[in-house]
């Protein structure tokens, strides 16, 4: 049986992002997820927020992936007038594919050096008693 310093469940963007920052720090990582293929289904429509979180996401990201980088917050009344429309703060919001973008974490977190196991979905963590009895 093969041991490892990470285990994620799940390969959605949480897991990934996860997945590739502890294999950079050299753990040694598998990543599972229960469905055959990485990003689908698809979770949601994919704006994407420049958060702290995020920043390292995007500077890593294929530009493919991205569709389009939103300058404006528009807001319509139930005639379909825009009432208001505020201007965003470049780079601050984007539009991407998600099932790309998911399949592109996944990549991401394989070039670091995790594994990653599909059409596996886990049922519960066993804990094993250690030499010390911890
Ligand atoms: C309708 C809708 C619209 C949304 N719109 C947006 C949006 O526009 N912008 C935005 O930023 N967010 C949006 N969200 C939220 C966004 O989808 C989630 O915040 C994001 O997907 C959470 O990422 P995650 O990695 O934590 O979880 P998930 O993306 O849910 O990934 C979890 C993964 O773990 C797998 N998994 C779960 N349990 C197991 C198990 N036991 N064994 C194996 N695999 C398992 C799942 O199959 C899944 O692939 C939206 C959500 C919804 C529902």
């Amino acid at each position: 049986m093969k041991e490892y310093d990470v285990i994620v469940v799940g390969a959605g963007p949480a897991g990934c992002a996860a997945a590739k920052a502890a294999s950079r720090q050299g753990a040694s990582v598998i990543m599972i997820e229960e469905h055959p293929v990485i990003g689908a289904p698809r979770h949601c429509p994919g704006r994407l927020h420049s958060s702290s979180f995020t920043r390292e996401i995007l500077e890593d990201l294929d530009p493919r992936v991205i569709v389009c980088e939103y300058r404006s917050r528009r807001y319509f009344a139930p005639s379909g007038r825009v009432i208001k429309e505020t201007p965003l703060p470049p780079g601050s919001v984007y539009q991407v594919q998600r099932d790309e973008f998911d399949r592109e974490l996944a990549r991401q977190a394989a070039l670091a050096g995790a594994e990653i196991v599909l059409s596996t979905l886990v049922t519960g963590l066993y804990k094993e008693r250690t030499a010390s009895g911890a």
